[in-house]
């Protein structure tokens, strides 16, 4: 079994990126330049945004953290969102999610200028996606692309099967992998909610995503002998052996999956690292004029 390590990728990943910035320094360019906007103190939200921040230092990036109180309203938030989208000297905007509820998702993401849109999450990223046009792809299923490419996992006439169709995982992640190029090529089947008989679909996966976002869902008797599982899910479970008090489980659930399956993201230290990584490699596309080329 193959234990597709998202830990060591990322971390490589960061490095190739720590030289490029240097080489861009040396050449006298431009430094690579991220913006993050905050809405509020959710605890979850300033760990996201404190990590990404902290990555673009450790890298060479400059960064900038714009906080806004909880109470800002829509019209200030999609101002500072202009404002940024007009600043040359940043590169890629990220609007740290959820937002408090008087805040449209919707409107604050569709202001932000496509062109320094490293979350690939506006209309124009998603459509460029699924045109296969250069596009900034949404981190994860950036990460888990990468994750089987470095892992020169095969997927050319595979069956894929995606668990969840959420916006950020589910969906790009099916279309990327029936995309023609490698990875890719996969025939794809696209489970949600509605889907009847899911192990029934599950169990004909050469490579099997899971975002469902319930632990330990997917258990071995859903899995094909030699599938690659790739664990999107990340759930905190209390855990009094833990000095932090919790632990970290997937969607999968990794001690019996992991003897049938072929190659295996764990959790932690699977497509979770790779997020970061990916949000960076964006940010230096942006700075570089790599993705709106046509
Ligand atoms: P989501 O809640 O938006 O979507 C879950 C999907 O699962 C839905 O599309 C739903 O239709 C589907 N679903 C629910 N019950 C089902 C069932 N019985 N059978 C088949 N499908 C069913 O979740 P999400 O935002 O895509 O996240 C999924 C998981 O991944 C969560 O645990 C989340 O925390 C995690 N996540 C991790 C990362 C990371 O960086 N590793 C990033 C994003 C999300």
């Amino acid at each position: 079994m193959l234990l597709i390590d998202g830990k060591k990728t990322s971390e490589e990943i960061e490095s190739e990126i720590a030289l490029r910035v240097s080489e861009i320094k040396q050449e006298g360019g431009k430094t690579p330049h991220l913006a993050a906007i905050l809405v509020g103190n959710d605890g979850a939200s300033q760990t996201y945004v404190g990590a990404k921040v902290k990555s673009c230092e450790q890298v060479g990036f400059e960064s900038t953290l714009v906080r806004l109180e909880e109470n800002v309203s829509e019209e200030e938030l999609l101002k500072v969102v202009a404002d940024i989208n007009e600043n040359p000297a940043i590169d890629g905007l990220i609007v740290q999610l959820p937002l408090p509820k008087h805040i449209s998702v919707e409107k604050v993401t569709n202001k932000i200028k496509p062109e320094k849109d490293v979350d690939g999450f506006t209309p124009a990223n998603v459509g460029r996606m699924t045109l296969g046009w250069p596009a900034y792809v949404a981190a994860t299923p950036y990460g888990i692309v990468e994750l089987l490419k470095r892992y020169k996992i095969e997927t050319s006439g595979k069956h894929c099967v995606v668990i969840g169709r959420s916006h950020i995982v589910g969906s790009p992640m099916s279309i990327l992998m029936a995309r023609n190029e490698y990875p890719g090529n996969c025939t794809v089947t696209l489970t949600h909610s509605r889907t009847q008989n899911l192990p029934e679909i599950t169990k004909t996966a050469d490579i099997l995503i899971v975002a469902i976002g319930k632990p330990e869902f997917v258990t071995a008797d859903m899995v094909k002998e030699g599938a690659t599982v790739i664990d999107v899910g990340i759930h905190r479970i209390a855990d009094a052996s833990k000095k932090s008090g919790f632990k970290l489980i997937g969607d999968v659930k990794f001690d019996e999956v992991s003897e049938k399956a072929s190659a295996i993201t764990p959790v932690p230290g699977g497509v979770g690292p790779m997020t970061i990584a990916s949000l960076l490699y964006n940010t230096l596309l942006a700075a570089e004029g790599k993705v709106y080329t046509k």
